[in-house]
């Protein structure tokens, strides 16, 4: 896989785990927040079912304890102590809800005072029933006394409850406010956070890429430079010996440049160096094939090929293009036109054991090009 596909890939990657793990925050604190206000709602529930079902006993106690003192029986007299038992064990229900219930100290305490007078009024009012016979009368005043306070203080016990509910309800209703602003603030942070990172990570990214063709690139003819050749030459000289492939090592200069300068100028040499270069791109355009400018007007081309010929017949094609592209050349010998000069190294080779030997090699075969005329192409042995 090519290493800007495998980036991007990373890169995507990287992203989508951004996105799953942000959604699954938020989904997560969601849930969180519904079970909050869940649990709330259950709370505040429990402890107004005590309060009105201490308000509903006390008024079936009162009830009784009247049809108690107006029809005394022994009949009215237990039903009075059953229903003074079921409100008695009020007290610890509703204390157990106001706790849960968590409201501020100063409000819990007043409640509190509150039913613990409670739970004595009906504890008093226990032993009193309990201390009296069906018939005796005597209790009465004083059962109608304890009646009369309990009323004042189941009253308190509603009114004041009512208002620690709405206490609640408010203090609930604030938190689950910020709860939702901090949630939404989250989210939004996340996403602006995930949108920055994929802007600077795509801008670092594409820095890196003009950065890395800047490294590798000739600035005149868009080719690879001699860095890239290093690199590449290096490669695949070490990749052909592994697998005892084919690698054929093109050298190419341009005959008499200096002259060709020296007639047209500088600018039109640069001309016919991209123009060279051209006719190398569109030859070396196979996977495993690789042209580069090696400085000045020298280039070079390295190819996989199956059989030695190839590169043999691709030096005759590039020779035949550059002719074919007639940039004037008049001092150039007898052609007329600028002519290119390759020596040519092909491996395998027994003379060849280094990377030196490969470059040697081909070095020495355009030097014997040269000699032999230009124009033309040698294989080194
Ligand atoms: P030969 O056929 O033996 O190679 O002769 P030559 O004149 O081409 O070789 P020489 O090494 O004597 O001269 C190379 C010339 O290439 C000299 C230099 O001015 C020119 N040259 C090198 N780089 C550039 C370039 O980037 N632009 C231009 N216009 N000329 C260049
Ligand atoms: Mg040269
Ligand atoms: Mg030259």
């Amino acid at each position: 896989m090519p290493n800007h596909t495998r980036k991007r890939l990373f890169f995507g990657l990287t992203a989508l785990i951004y996105s799953v793990l942000s959604i699954w925050l938020i989904v997560a604190l969601n849930k969180t927040l519904d079970d909050a206000k869940l649990q709330m709602k259950e709370m505040t529930r429990s402890f107004l079912i005590d309060v009105v079902n201490t308000q509903f006993e006390f008024d079936t106690l009162k009830r009784q304890v009247n049809k108690t003192l107006t029809a005394p029986s022994a009949q009215n007299l237990s039903a009075s102590i059953s229903n003074q038992q079921q409100l008695a064990s009020r007290t610890s229900l509703l204390m157990n809800s106001l706790t849960r219930l968590s409201v501020p100290d100063s409000m819990q305490a007043a409640y509190i005072e509150e039913l613990t007078q409670f739970d004595s009024l009906i504890r008093d009012l226990g032993t009193l029933l309990n201390n009296s016979t069906p018939s005796s009368q005597e209790y009465s005043a004083e059962a109608e006394n304890l009646l009369q306070q309990l009323e004042y203080n189941v009253s308190f016990l509603f009114t004041e409850g009512s208002e620690l509910l709405n206490h609640k309800a408010n203090q609930q209703i604030k938190v689950l406010n910020t709860l939702s602003t901090t949630l939404s603030v989250l989210a939004a942070s996340v996403l602006a956070m995930f949108a920055g990172l994929s802007l600077a990570l795509r801008k670092v990214y594409q820095q890196k890429t003009v950065l890395q063709k800047l490294a590798t690139e000739d600035a005149l003819t868009l080719l690879r430079n001699r860095r890239s050749f290093n690199e590449i030459f290096s490669l695949e000289f070490a990749r052909t010996k592994r697998t005892d492939g084919q690698l054929s090592f093109l050298m190419l200069d341009v005959d008499h440049f200096k002259l060709f300068n020296d007639t047209y100028g500088h600018a039109r040499g640069d001309e016919a160096l991209v123009r060279v270069a051209e006719v190398l791109r569109h030859s070396m355009k196979r996977q495993g094939d690789w042209a580069f400018r090696l400085g000045g007007e020298e280039f070079g081309c390295l190819m996989s090929t199956e059989n030695k010929s190839d590169a043999q017949d691709m030096a005759e094609r590039i020779l035949a293009d550059v002719i074919n592209l007639n940039i004037v050349h008049n001092t150039n010998q007898d052609v007329g036109v600028l002519t290119i000069s390759i020596g040519i190294a092909q491996l395998p080779n027994a003379e060849i054991s280094t990377e030196s030997d490969f470059y040697r090699v081909a070095d020495e075969a355009l030097y014997l090009a040269k000699k032999s005329g230009r124009n033309r192409f040698c294989i080194g042995a």
